[in-house]
């Protein structure tokens, strides 16, 4: 495996995710360059099931042991700006690519600005915010299949919709993508940046063990409005919270479990099913294994 990439052991996994949550990996790797497909070949050889995380901030990771390896893309974290395009490798930060391009003049991709991912869990869960979201700007994207062919696909070719694509389901890996740029007044765009941002901290529960929103916003409402009008906000289940702050997070006050976590969606979904007759729709992602 040493060949491949950086192989640790035995990592606990909650350094590894916002809401600090998780059991321990048995091998955390982090493949060097091109060497993605042969070490994917080598996990199925040897039977190790595998799990592709980020900064583990849209992730619900379970309370057990994972008798497997975790995948960190931390060595493609390339940003290359042509011709009004942006070709970003899957590790990336939206910070870097948002502070890359707007140095280079480029404004479009601010409202990716303080959302702590990466760009591969971006393309993966389309995320978006200020009523923008990346599949607007997306050209192409270039995938490992479940055949462990690498393919770039156009923007046509992928099945996208609000906080959703096609790779939420599907077991791919998403190396990088070319998105299209477009020149602006940098000036206006940190504004709007420095709003954004005094806006969250307003609002949101930012110093805190979170994952982001919790739900989509179903078609026309909010889902923090309904869980809040429903009562729901302060709700405890173990060490999580339903946040006072904001109904739509959930916190790790005081060492949560996967399982507490879970336990509030349940309750919330249930109780919103029953108030106005609207299923919510997970927004964070349960892993299982
Ligand atoms: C305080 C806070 C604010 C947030 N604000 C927003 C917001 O405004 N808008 C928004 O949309 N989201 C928001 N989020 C959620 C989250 O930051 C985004 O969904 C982000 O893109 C997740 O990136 P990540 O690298 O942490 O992904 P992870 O949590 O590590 O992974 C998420 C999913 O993507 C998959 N994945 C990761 N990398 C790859 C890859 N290379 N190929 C294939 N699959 C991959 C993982 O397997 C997992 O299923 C917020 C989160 C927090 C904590």
């Amino acid at each position: 495996m040493n060949e491949y990439a950086q192989v640790l052991e035995n990592i606990d996994l909650k350094n590894k995710n916002t809401y600090h949550i998780g059991g321990k990996a048995k091998y955390y790797l982090t493949p060097y360059k091109d060497k993605i497909i042969p070490l994917l070949t080598l996990l199925e050889k040897e039977n190790i099931p595998w799990y592709i995380l980020g900064k583990g901030s849209n992730v619900i990771l379970p309370d057990c042991d994972f008798d497997g390896a975790i995948l960190s893309l931390d060595n493609y974290q390339s940003i290359y700006i042509q011709d009004d395009l942006c070709y970003v490798e899957a590790g990336c930060s939206l910070n870097s690519l948002v502070t890359k391009t707007l140095d280079a003049g480029y404004i479009n991709l601010y409202f990716l600005k303080n959302i702590p991912g990466t760009l591969g869990a971006a393309i993966q869960g389309n995320v978006g915010s200020d009523n923008h979201e990346i599949f607007e700007y997306v050209k192409n994207v270039t995938i490992i299949d479940e055949n462990k062919q690498i393919k770039t696909l156009t923007r046509a070719d992928i099945v996208a919709s609000y906080r959703f694509t096609e790779f939420k389901q599907r077991k791919i890996i998403i190396l990088k993508a070319c998105l299209e740029l477009k020149l602006g007044d940098v000036l206006e765009a940190k504004k709007k940046i420095i709003s954004n941002l005094d806006r969250r901290r307003k609002t949101q529960p930012l110093d805190t063990r979170n994952a982001g929103s919790v739900f989509a916003n179903p078609p026309t409402d909010s889902a923090g409005r309904l869980i809040e009008e429903a009562g729901l906000k302060g709700r405890k289940e173990g060490g999580a919270e339903i946040s006072t702050k904001h109904a739509n997070f959930i916190i790790n006050k005081e060492n949560a479990t996967s399982k507490d976590i879970k336990k509030l969606i349940s309750i919330i979904k249930k109780e919103i099913k029953e108030k106005y007759d609207i299923t919510l729709e997970l927004e964070q992602v349960i892993v299982d294994w």
